[in-house]
């Protein structure tokens, strides 16, 4: 690269800048006489939706720049919106929790985020903004690359000293020579698990904009600057078997359970594959080679089929159209991409249920973990909630490899639930679209569980925070009979 450079601008010195390459969504934004007026996203080196609205609810976005960039009439900044793995883990737990599809990793949760059409969600969502150039400015104060993303980040782009952004910042460094600049590219891929975002290279940079602009570019890319991909966490490896999860909410969930491989220092034997839809783009059969990538933290995910090594027999992958656990009819409404259990009383959805009702934020029963519920279901002990507050300590003893001490924690902590409040129990409940803060708003609204069974979906649909959506859910659970008569064995 440096020959390179040194070929086209013979007898010069360069200064470099090594930035991360974060992974997101690129977007350009206008900002005229410091006021931003337009956002963009961009793919492919073409602007692509305006989704300004959207990007205006990103909290590290200006809408106003200060300082003495705010004087630049028009001043257009380019950058990778993205989403903070931790926050993106939490965006998920809450989706599932409130019945709704996961994001497959932060990139597409980012990308998904920016491009909704309600921009009240785009502001619910966890999203930052990594700047990394500048693409037109007029007038144009600028020496350097460096120098134009401190003054950006100083104008408005990096918020307070505690901005976990700082962290991500102290991979932008500026470097005397090509020897510099390749020490820092090491140094983040060795660290790159813990930049806490999703981070698939290094760009080194040209800091001079004079000799950027003596460099040029070519059709597709600038001469000044060069990016370098880390060796991508993939590795391929067989799958056994697709297997069908049946969730609390009745959603039938594949996974595809692999011959355990080694990628990045951890051994994977599962892969996410969402949903029917994503099995038929895939077209991933049993007995197929497949490459899969771990990404951060997440759950890895299958890119795409070795077609050279799909066995002769085999035969594309039949999506069931009934619950495997209950046999009861799995319908997927029109539009969407789940398929669920019909079934209300689906053992699957009960054990489901009863491990959400005693999560930590909901009736926090300690002890009721997974092996308990299971065989509370199995042996037909409990087929409600109210059944759970029904078993004596003697009852619970039998269980297996539950010892008569663990049994009265157990038998304590159910007791103990009981005054958990509304808002939990609701909550609890598992009522689809009623995740915390939902039930939260619906407690403080209602005050009593008679009040909340009596709300038509209108009145419901006009309290603050409720959408049209949930208003049709919560109306529906309580219009049910048997839902009505369960609660009623919880007083
Ligand atoms: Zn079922």
């Amino acid at each position: 690269f440096e020959a390179r450079m040194k070929r086209a601008l013979p007898g010069e010195q360069f200064t470099y800048v090594v930035e991360p390459k974060v992974d997101g969504l690129s977007v350009a934004l206008l900002y005229e006489h410091g006021r931003l007026e337009r956002g963009a996203t961009r793919g492919d080196g073409r602007y692509g939706e305006d989704v300004t609205h959207n990007l205006m609810t990103v909290r590290s976005i200006p809408r106003h720049l200060h300082g003495p960039l705010a004087t630049c009439t028009a001043l257009e900044v380019r950058g990778e919106i993205f989403m903070w793995r931790q926050a993106f883990d939490k965006l998920n737990r809450g989706l599932e929790a409130e019945g709704e599809a996961p994001f497959a990793n932060p990139r597409n949760a980012a990308a998904g985020s920016v491009r909704q059409k309600d921009p009240r969600i785009t502001a619910s969502r966890p999203l930052d903004i990594f700047i990394y150039g500048v693409s037109y400015a007029e007038p144009d104060p600028f020496k350097g690359h460096s120098q134009a993303m401190e003054q950006l980040l100083a104008s408005g782009f990096l918020l307070d000293p505690k901005d976990r952004k700082r962290t991500l910042e102290r991979y932008r460094r500026r470097c005397a020579d090509i020897e510099g600049a390749i020490v820092v590219c090491r140094e983040v891929e060795a660290t790159r698990d813990e930049i806490g975002c999703d981070c698939d290279g290094v760009v080194v940079k040209v800091d001079a904009i004079e000799q950027q602009r003596r460099l040029g570019s070519t059709t597709h890319h600038p001469r000044w600057a060069i990016a370098y991909k880390f060796p991508a966490r993939q590795a391929t490896s067989i799958i056994r078997k697709i297997d069908i999860n049946v969730g609390r909410t009745g959603a039938l969930t594949p996974t595809a359970l692999l011959d355990p491989v080694e990628i990045a220092g951890a051994t994977i034997s599962r892969a996410t594959l969402h949903n029917a839809d994503e099995i038929e783009r895939l077209d991933v059969r049993e007995g197929d080679t497949v490459l899969i990538e771990r990404a951060g933290d997440v759950i890895p995910h299958i890119l795409r089929v070795i077609q050279e090594k799909r066995p002769s027999h085999s035969t594309p992958f039949r999506f069931p159209t009934q619950c495997p656990i209950c046999g009861a009819e799995a319908f997927r409404p029109e539009g969407e991409v789940v398929s669920r259990c019909t079934n209300s009383a689906c053992l699957a959805r009960l054990k489901e249920s009863l491990l959400h009702f005693g999560v930590r934020r909901a009736m926090d029963i300690e002890h009721l973990g997974e092996a308990v519920v299971e065989q509370l279901v199995d042996r037909t002990l409990v087929r409600e909630f109210a059944d759970l507050y029904r078993l004596d300590v003697a009852t619970l003893a039998e269980l297996e490899r539950l010892a008569q001490k663990s049994a009265t924690n157990l038998y304590n902590a159910t007791q103990g639930s009981k005054g958990r409040g509304l808002s939990r129990l609701l909550f609890a409940l598992g009522i689809r679209y009623v995740g915390e803060h939902v039930a939260a708003i619906l407690a403080q609204h209602y005050g009593s569980m008679d009040r909340l069974e009596q709300a038509p979906e209108a009145e419901l649909s006009e309290i603050y925070g409720i959408g049209p959506r949930i208003a049709q859910s919560v109306a529906l659970y309580f219009r049910q009979p048997e839902n009505r008569r369960q609660i009623k064995q919880l007083r």
